[in-house]
């Protein structure tokens, strides 16, 4: 059997198994995870999330760029055409990881300069080779960007690949 063939078998168990048919645009539980590409760190499987629960922005290392701010920007318009109400609390969550691949371009500020949109000088306060300090820097950064509304609750977790534990290192706390 092909890869293929195993994943479209996969999917006949999902549609008779997991699949909701009609569910909404917006996340059931009212959160977002911004986290890494690494196939050993999917939300889904980490956090036990189900169909329709979460929205999902994967990037290499979960980092804030100015590529996902782009996509949260396009899903707060996506959000007010569909008419969805934004007022409430909404958990955004940024989920980094041990042993990210990200580590091993910490010697290359050409290749990371332009993928945070900075100067080469700047990619050494991005704490490449630290995932619990750019979860800490990214949760602050995002707060002080100003361009999330009041009642989001922002925190900041590690997930630990080699015992498979998360940890809350920035607690939820309101952007403002
Ligand atoms: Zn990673």
């Amino acid at each position: 059997m092909s890869t293929l063939d195993m994943l479209m078998q996969r999917n006949t168990n999902f549609v008779q198994q997991h699949f909701i048919p009609d569910q909404s645009l917006m996340p059931i539980l009212r959160t977002m995870v911004i986290s890494c590409v690494d196939p050993r760190v999917d939300p889904a499987h980490l956090l036990g999330l189900a169909p329709g629960e979460a929205v999902v922005i994967r990037n290499i290392g979960g980092r804030i760029t100015p590529d996902t701010l782009q996509t949260m920007g396009m899903l707060q318009t996506i959000a007010q055409i569909e008419g969805i109400n934004p007022s409430g609390i909404f958990n955004l969550i940024v989920l980094h990881h041990t042993d990210c691949g990200i580590t091993r371009l910490e010697e290359k500020p050409e290749i990371l300069a332009p993928y945070f949109g900075i100067d080469d000088s700047g990619v050494a306060f991005k704490a490449i080779s630290d995932p619990y300090a750019a979860v800490e820097y990214d949760v602050a950064a995002l707060k002080a960007m100003g361009i999330l509304p009041s009642m989001w609750m922002i925190s900041g977790l590690v997930y630990d690949v080699h015992t498979g534990l998360v940890e809350t290192v920035v607690s939820p706390d309101p952007v403002e």
